[in-house]
């Protein structure tokens, strides 16, 4: 009840924290300094590969040039509120003001000119007719605000229907995924460094699809984004 009424204050007082629900200061855009300062960060970009738990994910599946997520993803949490807001309340530009602060961060390491390209993971089309916006796209359009890299939202596409998954095995599951992701233009992808945005790191079997799609449509090399990984 309570978190009901939080968000249909929410509806007329858009001016609060979209993690903490506290009231923004003038200044603060979305979320609140204090949540600013205490989200759970990976920090995976100042991390060596052996202690990078994306590059992990991917260990003898495909290789990942660098792995990133910008935050440690936990149950009921402040991070899971976030990618409630953004993929089922209508919120993308949470995702996009999201990426141009992970971009800002990632700006001032040594990956600010690492990756040529910037390509979100497509949504599959009946959800995206759904909701109305790909999470993953706004997410990706914020990151390419401070790097040095292109945005390319249109490089890679779903070929065809994924059936439900939930009844597959393990193999079959992946097979289907494997099969649906195809680079629409190659011409973008070739000899370049691409980093691939998605919205939560899970199992990593669709990155891994689309890496692979990417890598045989010969990218130079795949590194992996998302706003938080599970
Ligand atoms: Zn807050």
């Amino acid at each position: 009840m309570k978190t009901l009424w939080i968000d249909f204050l929410n509806l007329f007082f858009p001016d609060c924290c979209a993690s903490c629900q506290g009231i923004l200061l003038s200044g603060e855009k979305k979320i609140c300094t204090t949540c600013r300062a205490n989200l759970p960060f990976t920090h995976f970009h100042k991390l060596n590969p052996q202690e990078n738990l994306v590059c992990q994910k991917f260990y003898g599946k495909m290789p990942v040039r660098f792995g990133l997520a910008f935050f440690k993803f936990t149950k009921s949490g402040k991070v899971q509120r976030l990618l409630h807001l953004i993929k089922y309340q209508n919120k993308p530009e949470l995702a996009q003001i999201l990426g141009e602060w992970y971009s800002s961060e990632l700006a001032n390491s040594n990956l600010n000119t690492a990756f040529d390209v910037i390509v979100p993971v497509p949504l599959h089309p009946k959800k995206l007719k759904i909701r109305g916006y790909n999470q993953s796209e706004y997410f990706g359009k914020g990151l390419a605000k401070y790097l040095q890299s292109n945005f390319a939202p249109s490089a890679l596409i779903r070929n065809i229907a994924t059936e439900t998954q939930t009844k597959k095995s393990r193999w079959e599951r992946w097979e289907n995924v494997a099969q649906v992701f195809e680079v629409q233009k190659p011409e973008i992808i070739q000899n370049k460094h691409i980093l691939l945005v998605d919205d939560v790191i899970t199992t990593g079997a669709t990155l891994e699809a689309c890496g692979k799609a990417l890598l045989k449509a010969e990218a130079l090399s795949v590194s992996v984004a998302a706003i938080a990984m599970a």
